[in-house]
């Protein structure tokens, strides 16, 4: 099978969102089912646009994300001579021409056009200047743009898109395109195509907002004798009122940095991702990376649009809850040195970081994160909703106080009681801790039940958690007999 060579060219403007993100793991899992390469090129003629600040954002989102490219990052403004050279190169090949019409005779024709409900493309008015006429405007110092030459064919142009199928176009549709700027600066649709041609891309794989480019971007590549690679363009993400993802219009959430610094585990961002715009023809939803690159294929990324289900201003669903699911898949199911290693900047972040955890407390450390993190969603649930295990000034959930504790004002002397009898216990583990407790109970002829969860609200701020006898066991002997004695301040704090 011939080389497989795919690229993922942003334009820098803006921070690396969603639907971009998912542009290059497509990019990235079809270069390295096939073995190819993937090239990672950043498309920044637009200066006033790039900023310095949305490339590295680029960079760092893809390498957080963990999608790695063999060659660049590439910088388009590198290649500007190269892309006027072609430029000149279709000039003087006749297939392309300067046009001096002006912008205000351009909409003068456009408008006229319009009223006589005609084809509104150019006219072709500068299309057959004879070389006097043209050397007589540029001497006149007339500014000028370059288009290039729609070849008079009959019928129709088109490819096979590995997404959509034929795709065509009537060549009487096609207007003779602007490829460079009066200020000479060639457009993004010749220079796509010259670096393109240069990187020899086999593939491209991009969004369908680009398809209006892609006709004409054929023309191009037949001009420069080029061979065409093979398009798959890909279904755009949309929310739930169908509007297309974008800053603008949906902020931070749809950024991967968001994910990030929501807890987010990069590869259960990239498994979200790439279900929302392709399907594996079963139900499997989780994948681990080997599996997907192996399932991966663009026959069967879907036609349609993707729904990007998302719900502004509900905190619990700070995103689409399929992302937050097959997140709390990986997060209670990856292995517990992973995880330890992924909220280690937060613990140290939330003040809750101890050297130890790496050195003689890590067994202690590892058991408590796997013991905790069966009811959690995200890596930041550990510092938050877990502070209690690490910490001593965890804050206790308003309904999981009223609800176990307040509701049962017999509790202000009991768990105090508690305390003091679980002083004798020893050694402490689950067996003795839970003989104690249901022995407490019994003695003071209280439900266990009720005892429990107040315990459990007591020593963890929560109203649900683990089961409590393990909660005992990870949180100590000594911080289980203090927080029990100190219940009645819980009453008197309301
Ligand atoms: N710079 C373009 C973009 O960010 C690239 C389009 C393409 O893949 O050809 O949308």
């Amino acid at each position: 099978m011939s080389e497989v060579i795919v690229r993922f060219p942003p334009s820098p403007t803006g921070y690396l969102h969603i639907g971009g993100a998912r542009t290059a793991i497509f990019n990235w899992l079809y270069a390295r089912k096939h073995k190819g390469k993937f090239i990672l090129r950043i498309e920044d003629t637009d200066v006033e646009r790039s900023t310095q600040e949305s490339i590295q954002g680029i960079i760092d989102g893809l390498t957080w994300l963990g999608i790695d490219w063999d060659e660049g990052p590439y910088f388009q403004s590198e290649f500007a001579e190269e892309h006027k050279k072609v430029a000149n190169r279709l000039l003087d090949e006749g297939k392309a021409y300067k046009c001096f019409c002006t912008k205000e005779e351009l909409e003068t024709k456009r408008k006229q056009a319009l009223k006589e409900k005609r084809d509104i493309k150019y006219d072709g008015t500068c299309r057959n200047l004879t070389p006097e006429e043209i050397a007589k405007k540029e001497a006149e110092g007339l500014p000028y743009v370059v288009r290039f030459k729609v070849p008079e064919r009959q019928g129709k142009i088109g490819y096979d898109d590995k997404v959509l199928g034929r795709i065509e176009k009537d060549y009487s549709e096609i207007e003779d395109f602007v490829i460079v700027r009066s200020n000479g600066r060639p457009l993004y649709l010749l220079c796509n195509v010259v670096d393109d041609i240069r990187d020899r891309i086999t593939h491209i794989i991009r969004g369908q907002d680009h398809m209006s480019n892609t006709i004409r971007q054929i023309l191009l590549y037949e001009a420069l004798g080029a061979k065409t690679p093979v398009f798959a363009h890909m279904p755009l993400t949309l929310d739930l009122q169908k509007r297309k993802i974008s800053k603008r219009t949906h902020g931070e959430v749809v950024s991967v940095q968001w994910y990030r610094q929501m807890g987010f585990i990069p590869w259960a961002l990239v498994n979200f991702l790439v279900l929302l715009g392709w399907n594996p023809g079963t139900d499997q939803e989780i994948f681990s990376k080997e599996e997907l690159i192996q399932a991966f294929s663009l026959e069967r990324i879907n036609k349609s649009n993707s729904i990007f289900n998302y719900r502004k201003g509900d905190p619990k669903f700070f995103t689409d809850p399929k992302a937050i699911n097959i997140n709390a898949h990986y997060l209670r199911t990856l292995p517990i040195e992973e995880i330890a290693e992924m909220i280690k900047e937060d613990f140290k972040e939330q003040g809750l970081w101890d050297d130890a955890y790496e050195g003689e407390k890590r067994q202690w450390f590892l058991d408590t994160l796997d013991l905790i993190r069966t009811r959690f969603h995200t890596l930041k649930d550990f510092a938050t909703l877990g502070r209690a295990y690490f910490a001593d000034d965890f804050e206790i959930v308003p309904k999981a106080l009223k609800k176990n504790v307040l509701k049962r004002p017999e509790l202000k002397e009991l768990l105090p009681a508690l305390g003091q009898e679980l002083e004798a216990v020893e050694p402490w583990t689950l067996e003795t801790t839970e003989a104690a407790v249901r022995r407490f109970a019994e003695d003071k002829d209280t439900k266990a039940g009720i005892i429990i969860n107040g315990m459990r609200t007591v020593l963890t701020g929560q109203l649900k958690g683990p089961g409590i006898f393990d909660v005992m066991v990870a949180i100590g002997k000594k911080r289980v007999i203090t927080r029990l004695k100190r219940t009645p301040e819980l009453f008197e704090k309301v």
